[in-house]
């Protein structure tokens, strides 16, 4: 076993306190990573708080894990001690299923072993995640980080970066398309990035007049604030895809009204409570609702190679890690330009 040192929540919407545990003994397969940054996803605060329902506590959250490996198992080939390493939300799956064998390993049919609240293959082991020193894990859902960039920015990458980018290249946003982004958070913020890199002409839509400036800033052409009255008229039937980042509870008759015919309002968010929607809607213009669930392993990969070659990183907050509850705070009342990031070298015992 491997002493780990971190921040847990001991029971729902209890503040972060510290917390001592261990990590599994590393097997030939795995990769030992020393965390050096830690973004705080607001998928954290839904577990905490225990908002999907479900969530076990004592829980030690975080998802978007930069780091350093300081040992590998004798069978790992493409990590040595000393590389960067970078994990998101998943931690292994079956590796079998078709979902698997297409590179889309959170479809697994066994369930992909998440980074923290889940449990391990064993099935009885349970994970704790990035809010903490060391983590183990096998070699296959370890991910080479671009050393170009600096790696607290990075480190947002293993979330918010691919859960953005892995819908814009699904649905082809590019050149004459127009995409719009709901919610300028930090999915949001990187949706703004990678739409725009992918040449596509971007609009985003907000309840936030303070963040007009930083959203075009961050490359939007267009911002809607949709904290007036009657902000849809304005842009219906106009979009090719709209992403919502959305945390909370919202109305998304108006996004479906902004799609052209055949248009995809695609679901990032995941709030507490059900979202309605009216079936003309989508009926009128054979709209499409879905959604997107972060990315596959390889295409994370995918992911992090671009931003290495375009310069693509998040833009972060770093904090200690007794800031982790004020953070959490901040994040839920929108005071977060763009997304907070912990420093690994203050979670120490
Ligand atoms: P975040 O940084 O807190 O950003 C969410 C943004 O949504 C806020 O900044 C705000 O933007 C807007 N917002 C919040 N409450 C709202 C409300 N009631 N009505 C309208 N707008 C509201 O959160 P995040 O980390 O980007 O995560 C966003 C959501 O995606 C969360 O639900 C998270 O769990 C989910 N998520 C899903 C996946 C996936 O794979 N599908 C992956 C990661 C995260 P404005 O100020 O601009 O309005
Ligand atoms: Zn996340």
């Amino acid at each position: 076993m491997i002493n780990a040192f971190g921040y847990a929540a001991p029971s729902p919407k209890a503040p972060l306190a510290p917390f001592t545990f261990t990590r599994r003994e590393p097997g030939p397969g795995d990769v030992v990573i020393e965390i050096l940054y830690a973004g705080i996803c607001h998928s954290d605060i839904h577990q905490v708080r225990d908002e999907w329902g479900g969530a076990t506590f004592p829980m030690v959250p975080g998802h978007e894990i930069a780091g350093r490996v300081t040992a590998v198992g004798s069978g790992v080939t493409r990590f040595a001690p000393g590389d960067l390493a970078g994990v998101g939300c998943m931690v292994d799956s079956c590796h079998v299923c078709s979902s698997c064998q297409e590179g889309l390993e959170q479809f697994c049919d066994d369930g992909p072993v998440w980074t923290y609240n889940s449990v391990e293959r064993d099935k009885k082991t349970r994970t704790q995640g990035g809010y903490s020193n060391v983590i183990v894990v096998r070699e296959d859902f370890v991910l080479k980080l671009p050393a170009s960039l600096p790696l607290s920015h990075v480190a947002p990458l293993l979330c918010a970066g691919i859960t953005t980018y892995s819908p814009l290249s699904r649905f082809g946003a590019g050149p004459g398309q127009d995409v719009g982004v709901v919610g300028l958070g930090g999915l949001g913020h990187m949706a703004i990035k990678f739409a725009r890199s992918m040449g596509a002409r971007v609009t985003v839509f907000s309840t936030s007049a303070a963040k007009e400036k930083d959203a075009a800033t961050l490359g939007a052409h267009d911002f809607v604030l949709t904290r007036k009255a009657g902000w849809g008229a304005a842009v219906a039937g106009r979009f090719n895809l709209i992403l919502d980042a959305v945390s909370g509870d919202h109305d998304l008759g108006p996004y479906l009204g902004a799609l052209k015919r055949d248009g995809n309002l695609v679901l990032l968010g995941a709030p507490e409570k059900p979202l309605s929607v009216h079936s003309f809607m989508l009926i009128s213009r054979r709209r499409n609702l879905t959604a997107s669930l972060i990315g596959g392993i390889r295409e994370t990969q995918k992911m992090l190679d671009y931003c290495g070659e375009q310069g693509i990183v998040s833009d972060v907050e770093v904090i200690p890690v007794e800031k982790v509850n004020e953070a959490y705070e901040r994040t839920l009342a929108g005071d977060v330009r763009y997304r907070f990031v912990i420093d690994g070298a203050t979670i120490r015992p």
